[in-house]
């Protein structure tokens, strides 16, 4: 065992160094003007394997904001709260080709439901679903429900960002409001807008990505108790969604070149979820023209080689 241990963290070390260059040719997202600050050379990665050592490499202290990542888990929720008819009666399951903030197909579809829950369409009117009475209790609910996929009770959301993201959230207003219009959401947008944005803005480390990895790549069990979180059939539908919809409109490629369930945001975190294998964590904020971290791809594409991680 402690050979693998060792092996392990030679292999990330060496993966880092040999795709660290491609930050250079990527660029961090700045729509959302305070993810702009982050630092296009940081690279993190973490892989956890459930035998409580998260081995890592990089800069794995550092703290970035889920945003996309978000989706997966809300829709977790909203499956734990609902149940799988009343979710697909608002969201559909089909990947899109378009990029993740695309109004066009809503108008073009009917009935006028998102095509799935990773665009943010499908994921506005995820999280229109998940209950509680006021915003902070929705939002108290999906933090404690990150805190046990991560095994880290101390996570929460990062204030600046999502004042960030609210002030300039124009494009997802607008999602929404057309969703409420169509009887896809019901209820406050304003409010729908903050809690959504405060959803994006739960900041990680790669180790907590690598353990949420973990527990949806083992059925939705607690990181380190094991103890089970969410059902089975839960756990198989969420990575199912990262196969087919999880890298934007990259996905066709990642999944026949990576092979790995992934989620990914646009400020540069990656989570996989090999299914009974392991969690993966990344962080690298320089994002290629889909959104998706640069280094964060080609690291997956060395890991799932090195250690053969495709599903198919
Ligand atoms: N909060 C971001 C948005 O809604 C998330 C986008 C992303 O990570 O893809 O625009």
């Amino acid at each position: 065992d402690q050979q693998l241990l060792c092996k392990y963290e030679e292999d990330l070390r060496k993966m880092v160094s040999e795709t660290k260059e491609l930050t250079k040719f990527g660029q961090v997202a700045d729509y959302i003007p305070a993810l702009a600050e982050a630092d296009p050379d940081d690279v993190a990665v973490a892989i956890y394997d459930g035998r409580n050592t998260c081995f890592s490499e990089g800069n794995d202290e550092q703290l970035f904001t889920l945003q996309s990542i978000s989706k997966v888990l809300t829709l977790a929720l909203a499956l734990i709260d609902h149940g799988e008819e009343t979710v697909f009666a608002k969201v559909g399951m089909e990947p899109t080709g378009d990029p993740f903030n695309s109004i066009s197909k809503l108008e073009t579809q009917v009935p006028s439901k998102p095509l799935n829950p990773m665009i943010n369409a499908g994921a506005l009117a995820v999280t229109a679903l998940i209950k509680g009475g006021s915003v902070d209790e929705k939002l108290t609910r999906i933090l404690e429900f990150v805190r046990l996929l991560s095994g880290n009770s101390a996570l929460t959301y990062n204030d600046k960002v999502a004042r960030s993201e609210w002030e300039s959230a124009d494009l997802n207003r607008s999602l929404a409001y057309f969703l409420r219009q169509h009887g896809i959401i019901e209820g406050d947008v304003e409010k729908l807008l903050e809690l959504y944005t405060k959803q994006c803005a739960i900041e990680v480390t790669c180790r907590d990505l690598a353990k949420i990895g973990y527990s949806l790549a083992y059925d939705g069990i607690h990181p380190d108790t094991k103890e089970p979180i969410m059902e089975r059939d839960i756990a198989r539908l969420v990575k199912t969604f990262m196969v087919t919809c999880g890298m934007y409109n990259a996905s066709g490629e990642f999944a026949i070149r990576v092979g790995i369930p992934a989620k990914s945001g646009v400020s540069g975190g990656i989570i996989g979820a090999v299914p009974y294998r392991l969690g993966i964590g990344i962080y690298s904020p320089s994002l290629d023209d889909k959104g998706n971290s640069l280094v964060g791809m080609k690291l997956l594409e060395k890991l799932s080689k090195k250690y053969q991680l495709s599903i198919f």
